[in-house]
């Protein structure tokens, strides 16, 4: 009998967009699979929010600055006190380094950032007229603002659509593969392309709050995950998805 070949499947799933060539592994999720990823994210937080206080552009940019290598709530209980005083560039400068210090010394590296809030503080007065500028290129001329805190004050303060590589986003976006990256900055190109454009407003959020309370750093919650069925961890421990439904606000933006 002659031996009839039976056409196997494709042992690589397609990318979630073919668009240009590019180097480094591909995201292990097909473009439907990662559709579906993001509404569910989206029933379960239909208006995910940021965890740092702020009450303009230029409280978040000094936020932002602040919660490196720190917590959110540890920031938001410092600048409760430090907004209620200097909520301008012109008011963070005549409170002084000093008395800066004192209000953020229970967040770490203190002294550098406040010697950064003043000099941001300066330079937003001296370059753009006190105000916080919209665009990524000039953000990250302000001292202690890098390209992640660029993109997150881009998209809370500006509503511009990015993807600022936290923690929390990196360790997610390689561990489920989908958006694999060796550099933060690989991951935020990476996800940009698969990540469907009405999800990307609020993807940032999303997957922030899902790395901190389900997909977490030491030990994965597969039990309670919303995409346990759909995710390629060679981590995981379940494939049974949680039930999906809105959540309470506190597991919304709750500091953690
Ligand atoms: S199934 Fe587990 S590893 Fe996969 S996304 Fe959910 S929590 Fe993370």
């Amino acid at each position: 009998m002659k031996n009839v070949k039976l056409k196997s499947p494709p042992l690589e799933p397609k990318p979630a967009k073919a668009t240009t060539r590019r180097t480094g592994p591909r995201s292990a999720y097909r473009t439907a699979e990662v559709e579906e990823i993001f509404r569910r994210f989206s029933v379960q937080r239909p208006e995910p929010k940021g965890e740092l206080e702020h009450v303009n552009p230029f409280t978040l940019v000094v936020a932002v600055a602040l919660s490196a290598q720190a917590t959110d709530a540890g920031v938001n209980k410092a600048t409760r006190q430090l907004f209620a005083v200097a909520d301008t560039p012109e008011k963070m400068l005549a409170l002084g380094e000093e008395r800066v210090r004192d209000y953020i010394k229970t967040i770490g590296l203190y002294r550098n950032k406040a010697k950064n809030v003043i000099a941001l503080s300066e330079k937003l007065i001296s370059d753009f007229g006190g105000e916080v500028p919209r665009t990524r290129e000039e953000l990250v001329t302000l001292p202690g603002v890098g390209r992640k805190t660029a993109n997150v004050v881009l998209s809370m303060a500006f509503g511009q659509p990015t993807m600022a590589v936290d923690t929390h986003i990196f360790r997610i976006a390689n561990r489920i593969r989908l958006a694999p990256g060796k550099t933060p900055d690989e991951v935020e190109a990476h996800l940009l392309r698969v990540i469907p454009e009405h999800y990307l407003f609020h993807a940032h959020h999303w997957l922030i709050l899902h790395g901190r309370y389900v997909c977490k750093a030491r030990r994965p919650e597969c039990e309670r995950c919303v995409i346990a069925d759909l995710c390629k961890s060679p981590e995981k421990t379940c494939d049974i998805p949680a039930p999906l439904v809105e959540l309470p606000p506190q597991a919304i933006s709750v500091a953690g």
